[in-house]
C-alpha cells in the first residue's frame, strides 16, 4: 500500500489542499478561498483543519509521511520564515513554518510556490524523463524554480529561481522589486493587462477597447482570446511576452544548459500566441539553443525528444507544462516524500 502526503498550495486567492499517494495519485483535493483579510492566524486555522480532516480520512491508506505547503513569496529555507509576499498582506518576516507546526504537532516543509510547481512538473507532469530542468510560472507574477539531479536547487537561502526579476528592459516599467523592467512586467497576465490599457489609451486597440468596454474583469484571458480571433494589437501583446521570456530563457540556457525548460501557469495557456517568438528570440540570442536545439521545437511537446537522439546529441527542449494549476500541489505534496 502506498504511503501519502498532503500537499498545500497556499495562492493569495485559494486555498488548496490535497492527500497525494506516493505513486502520483490524487486521492482528494479540497479547495477554499484564503481569507487573506482575516489575517494569518485564520488562513493557518483553515488550513489546519482541512489538513487534519484529510490526515484522518486517508490514515488506514497508509502512513502519513508530512505536509508540504507552496507560499507565494520568499522563504527562508532554514528557518521556515516567510520574508516577502506581496499577495499575502501580514505575512512577510513571520514564523509561518513554526506556527503551522505548532497547530499540527507534525513536520511541515514550506517551499516557494514556484519551486513547488517546478517540482511537480519534475516528477509527474512535462519533467517526468528528466532529472534537471528548469521552470518558469506565468501567473500574477512570473516565479521559476530549477531541480537538479531530481532535487529543488534552492541557492544559500532558498531564494534561487526568481527568474521573474531577470532585466528584460533595462529602461522598462518599474517592478515591485525595485528593479526595472523585469520579466515579470511583460510576460504575467497582470502585464497583458497593463500592456492592453496602455495600447488602448494610446488609441491605437479599437478590438481591445471594445473588449474592455464589455467586460468589467478585463483580463489576460480576454487578450489572448483576441489574440487567436487574429486582433492585431492583441497579438503585438504576446508577442512582447514571447520575446521578455525569449530573453530571460536565452539567459537560463547559456548560463545551465538543461536538457529541459517548462513554461507554466495561467497564461501559459495562450502558448500559441506566444511561443513562436520565444523560438525566434532564443535562435537569434542564445549561442547554446543555437547549438542544441531540436528540428522542429515547436513540435518537441514531450520529455522523449530531451533524450539522445541517434548521431544528434542531446537537445534543448523548452516547452509547456502539463500539470496546469495543479503543478504546485503535486509539488508540494511531493516534498515529505523525498525529504524525509
Ligand atoms: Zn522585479
Amino acid at each position: 500500500m502506498p504511503n501519502f502526503a498532503i500537499g498545500v498550495d497556499l495562492g493569495g486567492t485559494n486555498l488548496r489542499i490535497a492527500a497525494v499517494d506516493e505513486q502520483g495519485c490524487l486521492l482528494e483535493k479540497v479547495t477554499l478561498g484564503t481569507r487573506v483579510t482575516l489575517g494569518r492566524e485564520r488562513v493557518i486555522s483553515d488550513m489546519c483543519e482541512a489538513i487534519r480532516h484529510l490526515s484522518a480520512k486517508y490514515h488506514d491508506r497508509g502512513t502519513l509521511l508530512g505536509t508540504g505547503i507552496g507560499v507565494p513569496g520568499i522563504i527562508d529555507i532554514q528557518t521556515g520564515m516567510v520574508r516577502e509576499s506581496p499577495n499575502l498582506p501580514g505575512w512577510s518576516d513571520s514564523p509561518v513554518r513554526a506556527e503551522i507546526e505548532k497547530k499540527l504537532g507534525t513536520r511541515v516543509i514550506l517551499e516557494n510556490d514556484a519551486n513547488s510547481a517546478a517540482f511537480g512538473e519534475k516528477w509527474l507532469g512535462a519533467a517526468r524523463d528528466v532529472a534537471d530542468m528548469a521552470m518558469l510560472t506565468l501567473g500574477t507574477g512570473v516565479g521559476g524554480g530549477i531541480v537538479l539531479g531530481g532535487r529543488i536547487w534552492h541557492g544559500m537561502n532558498g531564494m534561487a529561481g526568481e527568474f521573474g526579476h531577470i532585466t528584460v528592459e533595462p529602461e522598462g516599467q518599474l517592478c515591485g522589486c525595485g528593479n526595472r523592467g523585469c520579466a515579470e512586467q511583460y510576460a504575467s497576465a497582470t502585464a497583458v493587462v497593463r500592456m492592453a490599457r496602455e495600447a488602448i489609451a494610446n488609441g491605437e486597440a479599437p478590438g481591445l477597447a471594445r473588449a474592455a468596454n464589455s467586460d468589467a474583469e478585463f483580463s489576460a484571458k480576454a487578450v489572448y482570446n483576441l489574440a487567436i480571433q487574429g486582433d492585431e494589437e492583441a497579438r503585438r501583446i504576446f508577442r512582447r511576452v514571447g520575446r521578455a521570456l525569449g530573453i530571460v530563457l536565452a539567459t537560463l540556457v547559456n548560463t545551465l544548459n538543461l536538457p529541459m525548460y517548462v513554461v507554466g501557469g495561467g497564461v501559459s495557456s495562450a502558448w500559441e500566441a506566444f511561443s513562436p517568438t520565444i523560438f525566434e528570440e532564443l535562435r537569434s540570442r542564445c549561442m547554446v539553443y543555437a547549438a542544441t536545439a531540436p528540428a522542429d521545437p515547436l513540435g518537441a511537446e514531450t520529455g522523449a525528444s530531451a533524450k539522445v537522439e541517434p548521431g544528434t546529441g542531446r537537445k534543448t527542449i523548452i516547452t509547456r507544462a502539463l500539470l496546469g494549476s495543479d503543478a504546485g500541489l503535486y509539488g508540494a505534496a511531493r516534498l515529505p516524500m523525498v525529504n524525509s
